[in-house]
């Protein structure tokens, strides 16, 4: 050994220690600085609603705020590549639903891996989806709606969010079920199709309470079915397709939070528990009933329990969407 080298060593070693120790610094301080959240779809739709109702809640437990940022198109898959690519600081999270387990099998170019690529947060709330129409269609309720499906097949429009999203995968399955092809109209989201939906200009959609129910309500759509096993609480008078002859007919869109992997420990620890701690607000749970939306039990809701739930989904629609015979690019 050179002389001198022990002293560099020391020097060396010195400054690995001071580093970390300023980097445990920044984290133990995190947030510093405000926090960008993609939703990766239009404003005004279920995902973003109830990623600014998360998202007002954390600022307050996190002291810094957290900026909803709607990057849609392509079913998600560019909001979620751009998440994907973002240094793991806790400056960049996400809030998506049940796309990110229905990608894998629809896009053979996803820029990313779904489980790879990501850390999770944690899962957020359960949403059943429900059949809607324009107001002016004539169908007094979901049999006669099928049968006029039936009849006008690819002369009847429906709307999606982009290929592999929630709206996407339910109408597949719909049509599938119903052995009926429509054709589809493709959005950024379904905040800008539901605008469209109240202006007529497309005939059904299928999309999450979260952005139906106080439309249906209010008289605005006409609302034919729910696609959950049990009927609604927010919405009893819909039938369950499953209980109107598609028997077995299931799908609820769940909603969760990711970062890009590899988020130090305590800043995952705290992107978390502030997730948690959202949904523990009374304000938060009260409007999710509001809008037909389930926040998941706490032994669902963490980490470890995401991961899991993703991969038992990718799992489970991968078989479903190969059947339907659908790729996105
Ligand atoms: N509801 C949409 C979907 O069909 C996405 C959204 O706009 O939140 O996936």
């Amino acid at each position: 050994m050179f002389k001198g080298a022990g002293r560099i060593a020391a020097v060396l070693s010195l400054c690995l220690f001071a580093a970390t120790q300023s980097a445990n610094v920044a984290h133990a301080q995190y947030p510093t600085r405000a926090i960008n959240l993609i939703v990766p779809a239009a404003a005004g739709g279920p995902t973003d609603a109830v990623a600014r109702l998360i998202a007002e809640t954390m600022s307050r437990t996190l002291g810094q705020q957290v900026v909803v940022e709607n990057v849609g198109g392509a079913g998600g898959t560019i909001g979620m590549a751009r998440v994907a690519k973002s240094a793991p600081d806790g400056y960049m999270i996400s809030v998506w639903h049940i796309a990110q387990a229905t990608a894998p099998s629809l896009y053979t170019n996803l820029q990313y891996n779904v489980t790879d690529n990501f850390d999770s947060i944690g899962r957020i709330a359960d949403v059943p989806m429900t059949v809607v129409a324009k107001s002016t269609l004539e169908a007094k309720n979901i049999k006669e709606l099928i049968a006029w499906i039936k009849e006008k097949k690819t002369a009847v429009t429906y709307a999606h969010a982009g290929i592999g999203s929630a709206s996407h995968l339910c109408a597949l399955m719909f049509m599938s079920a119903i052995d009926t092809q429509m054709t589809a109209v493709g959005y950024r989201g379904t905040g800008p199709a539901m605008a469209d939906l109240l202006g007529g200009q497309f005939d059904v959609m299928c999309d999450q309470t979260t952005g139906t129910t106080e439309q249906i309500k209010g008289g605005k759509i006409k609302g034919y079915a729910a696609t959950t096993k049990q009927r609604l609480a927010v919405l009893p008078e819909l039938p369950t397709l499953d209980e109107s002859g598609l028997k077995g007919f299931e799908v609820t869109a769940w909603h969760a939070m990711w970062a890009p992997k590899g988020l130090p420990k305590d800043v995952a620890d705290k992107l978390s528990g502030a997730l948690t701690a959202a949904l523990k607000d009374p304000k938060v749970i009260e409007r999710l009933a509001v809008l037909g939306a389930e926040p998941v039990k706490p032994e669902q809701q963490g980490p470890a329990a995401l991961s899991a739930h993703l991969k038992a989904e990718v799992a489970k629609w991968s078989p479903v969407i190969q059947a339907a015979g659908v790729k996105a690019n």
